[in-house]
């Protein structure tokens, strides 16, 4: 598939960077990224007027592109350093994935439904994107390859995964939404050592369920 970036695209994109700054998102290298990756390729040619707006919309599967400026809320919130370690819950459409990787950190993504999955895992690396995807259950996160510096959750997870918090490293930071329902509490938990953690609350967001079983391929 052909990538088109035009200038109408960076014009939108610069726009869109006015309203998350309005909004609080000041890291110049979140920032950076977000004017970097194109977001209209994310979406179907007709959808694609509306990639520069701050909303969420539907990828499929019942699953949704976060908004814009939750995606860099996470990103800032994860005080990533280059080289670091991320394991991503929630791979999606790859978004973001790819403004992650824009940070130049090393992302291991799980994604529960297969057709996500096999979409994103094809389409990322023609984007020049090559995180290490894998199809699982976010709940159980990656053993073979903790411990991870920084851990994201970009689904509303009933709970705080305790497999999780265990692959998380010392010192490690984990920024997931918590709740049950419509709404979540963006929770950013800092492991200070074994079983302990220090936690902050960052507001309300809406994420679509962290669920636990495998669903069917669909
Ligand atoms: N980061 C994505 C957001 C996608 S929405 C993006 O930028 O597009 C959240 C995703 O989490 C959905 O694709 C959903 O299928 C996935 N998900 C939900 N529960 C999961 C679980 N237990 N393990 C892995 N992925 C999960």
């Amino acid at each position: 598939m052909q990538i088109k970036d035009t200038h109408l695209h960076q014009g939108l994109r610069k726009r869109l960077i006015e309203k998350l700054k309005a909004k609080g998102i000041d890291f110049p290298e979140v920032i950076a990224a977000i004017a970097k990756v194109p977001r209209h390729v994310f979406f179907d040619e007709a959808f694609r007027e509306m990639a520069y707006d701050d909303i969420a919309f539907q990828i499929g599967a019942g699953q949704t592109i976060s908004h814009p400026s939750t995606v860099a809320f996470q990103t800032q919130l994860l005080e990533l350093k280059k080289g670091e370690k991320v394991l991503e819950i929630g791979t999606g459409s790859g978004y973001q994935t790819c403004i992650l990787m824009e940070m130049g950190v090393k992302v291991f993504t799980i994604e529960r439904q297969k057709s996500l999955y096999d979409k994103t895992k094809l389409f990322l690396p023609e984007m020049g994107y090559s995180p290490r995807f894998f199809y699982g259950d976010g709940f159980a996160g990656l053993p073979a390859f903790a411990p991870f510096d920084k851990v994201i959750i970009t689904c509303g997870a009933p709970f705080v995964p305790q497999e999780l918090l265990k692959q998380l490293k010392t010192g490690g930071i984990m920024v997931i939404p918590v709740g049950e329902g419509e709404k979540q509490t963006m929770w950013r938990l800092v492991k200070i050592a074994e079983n302990q953690y220090d936690k902050d609350e960052f507001g309300q967001f809406s994420f679509v369920p962290m669920l636990e079983k495998k669903a069917k391929d669909k």
